[in-house]
């Protein structure tokens, strides 16, 4: 009997879904706890139907964006939060950070090899954009991680310095294969960079790895943390918008760069989708679970077929990316394909590659979601470059997760 290549993926969809059962229950644990976590806060803040409304002008004594605030710091355990609707992303978010801080002088440590591609021009690691750190006089150091891909520790005690500002940590593997860093192995290497200055402030890009695990960084000693509301913390709601939490004294630098120094954070309106930032972050546990189930899902499946994934689905997760090695450009132009052509929104769309602003190589992405880039929905995206690795993230649902990632397998047996 004949069956068709997408029976034969359908069958396999089925078997996968049965052999990660014992992980999607571990992931369930952990939306509990982070539900419990987020519940808790609402109902210690008072929030009511009278802070989910918007404002204007200067926003002065804004009720509604301060409650928000007292949430965020409540959840991730910190003295300030700086929630904003008008911060248009995390690298904006970290951009805040970076500036409000450093000074000409000033040095600033990257511990796990090259940040964030977006940081790269902000920083002026290579080129320098006008108005960049190093344009102003901050320098930049890195220890790279070690050839096994652990943190260089010996290389970090050696990289110190009495100019060291901020040490940059990143919870997420971007767009490298180096490992993300879990919770616990931060609270080590934040211990560690303690014992020789004291006074650094540890800065976390925590993009991607809000309400993955049942602890945040800064409640392992992180200072300071910043992350993007398109991202996790939106809960797949949030139309736009970016947090800054940690300690008051470094909240109010960041705040001061978002507005101007003197005013800070006491000014800002809070938009009419203020609600959407709420509820986003309420259902933030249940849309970062169902993110994860799609992406072991995701891992599973391409294992199955052969492609080498990571991390791999039985893998332990500190954030809701998942890579697949391609290995070739019409690969994983494929499956960008395969992914846009079973999205909600844009289906018909035909991602190409593309030199985007702030990227090194081209880069292909794939979309189709409600809110214009948000990742916490389903997307795919790759640079064009060796050796060709398709990074996917998000996902409402893991059910359309599961839909849109048999539809890219299929895709890749086109010739
Ligand atoms: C997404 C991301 C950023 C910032 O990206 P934006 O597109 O500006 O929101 C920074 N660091 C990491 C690790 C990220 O994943």
């Amino acid at each position: 009997m004949n069956i068709t290549v997408q029976e034969q993926l359908e069958r396999l969809a089925l078997e996968v879904e049965e052999e990660i059962q014992g992980i999607s229950r571990q992931i369930e644990k952990t939306a509990y706890a982070n539900h419990k976590k987020v519940l808790d806060q609402y109902t210690r803040a008072g929030v009511s139907d009278f802070h989910l409304k918007g404002s204007t002008g200067y926003g002065y004594n804004d009720a509604s964006r301060d409650k928000l605030e007292e949430l965020y710091a409540g959840i991730f355990r910190t003295e300030a939060a700086l929630v904003r609707g008008q911060i248009i992303s995390g690298t904006h978010a970290i951009a805040l950070c970076l500036f409000g801080i450093l000074r000409p002088g000033d040095e600033l440590l990257a511990v796990q090899g090259e940040p964030y591609d977006t940081l790269v021009e902000m920083i002026g690691i290579r080129g320098s954009a006008p108005g960049s750190l190093r344009e102003l006089g901050v320098t930049y150091r890195q220890v790279d991680l070690l050839p096994d891909g652990n943190i260089d520790y010996n290389g970090i005690r050696l990289a110190l310095n009495e100019r060291t500002k901020i040490v940059y940590i990143q919870k997420s593997r971007g767009y490298s294969l180096g490992p993300s860093m879990s919770v616990k192995e931060m609270a080590r290497l934040i211990e560690f960079i303690r014992k020789y200055r004291r006074d650094v402030t540890v800065f976390v890009d925590n993009c991607y790895g809000e309400f993955v695990e049942q602890q945040e960084p800064t409640e392992v000693g992180a200072d300071l943390m910043a992350g993007s509301l398109i991202k996790n913390p939106g809960g797949g709601l949030a139309p736009s918008g970016g947090y800054v939490v940690g300690r008051n004294d470094l909240v109010s630098l960041a705040a001061s760069r978002w507005t101007a120094p003197g005013v800070g954070a006491e000014i800002g309106p809070s938009p009419d989708y203020i609600r959407l930032l709420y509820q986003g972050l309420f259902m933030a546990p249940r849309c970062v679970a169902e993110a994860l189930h799609g992406a072991v899902f995701t891992a599973r499946f391409f294992e199955r077929l052969g492609y080498q994934t990571i991390p791999a689905y039985d893998e332990p997760r500190t954030d809701i990316i998942q890579a697949i090695v391609l290995g070739s450009e019409s690969k994983i132009i494929k499956f960008c394909r395969g992914i846009q052509a079973a999205s909600p929104v844009d289906s018909t769309a035909h991602p190409e590659p593309w030199d985007m602003p702030g990227y090194e190589n081209r880069v292909i992405m794939a979309a189709g979601t409600f809110v214009q880039g948000a990742s916490i929905e389903l997307s795919a995206d790759a640079p064009i470059r060796e050796p060709y690795v398709l990074y996917m993230q998000g996902g409402l649902s893991r059910y359309y997760t599961r839909l849109a990632a048999v539809n890219a397998a299929l895709m890749l047996e086109q010739p």
